[in-house]
């Protein structure tokens, strides 16, 4: 099933969109499962359940974190994650620059936008996304690479369309400022019952769970 998956997802997604297989509480054999099917990145919530899927798997797979970061988890996400896609503050950005500065690495990452305005939920407000952006650029061992939003509805996808829109228009704002050390090359949004109306609206990059691996079991 879980190749299937990836095959069909993978002939759908225009060329220019790629595809993360969002794993969390899979086992790493369904994430190799995935990766023999053509998977190239594996999208991590929680930095210990990437660790041991990472023993079993290693670098066969590019390592995206997309949960909630904490402070001082930063140091095994610094080592194990090619890109941090869910950094909504100066102050873990902070971090994360310096751990990386005494790992000798430079952190790809994206910042998350709270597209949906939700107090109960992670990510800068839109408006605020250029401005953090700006004070990020200045550290020299994270690359800001772009954008990543959820939307606001796990019901019907259409109606996320106006929070993908929004976070397009942001995306491309910033990136028309042309800012030093600021690469707006990827925007991060759409699931599994959302990502071709987020492909629609600009998304490169989509992150799919349920639709790869089935139906998670809610804890
Ligand atoms: C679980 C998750 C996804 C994938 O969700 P599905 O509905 O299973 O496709 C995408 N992004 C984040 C941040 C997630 O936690």
């Amino acid at each position: 099933m879980i190749k299937e998956n990836v095959r069909g997802l993978l002939q759908e997604l225009p060329a220019h969109v790629e595809l993360v297989a969002a794993a969390k509480a899979r086992t790493a054999e369904e994430i190799l499962e995935a990766i023999e099917a053509g998977v190239k990145i594996i999208g991590e919530n929680y930095v210990q359940e990437a660790q041991r899927a990472f023993e079993v798997i290693g670098s066969r797979a590019k390592w995206h974190f997309i949960g909630h970061l904490q402070k001082n988890k930063v140091k095994k996400a610094v080592k194990l994650f090619d890109m941090i896609e869910t950094v909504d503050s100066k102050g873990l950005a902070v971090e994360i620059d310096k751990i990386c500065a005494q790992e000798n690495k430079v952190m790809q990452v994206l910042v998350e936008i709270n597209s949906g305005r939700e107090k109960q939920k992670f990510g800068v407000m839109p408006e605020e996304a250029e401005g953090l952006i700006k004070e990020l650029s200045r550290l020299r061992n994270i690359s800001i690479m772009g954008l990543m939003a959820m939307g606001p509805y796990a019901g019907e996808p259409e109606l996320t369309r106006p929070y993908f829109v929004e976070t397009k228009k942001t995306f491309d704002n910033i990136k028309a400022l042309n800012l030093p050390g600021v690469e707006m090359k990827y925007l991060s949004m759409g699931m599994t019952n959302s990502y071709r109306i987020a492909i629609e609206e600009g998304a490169n990059v989509v992150r799919i769970g349920s639709k790869i691996f089935g139906e998670r079991e809610e804890k």
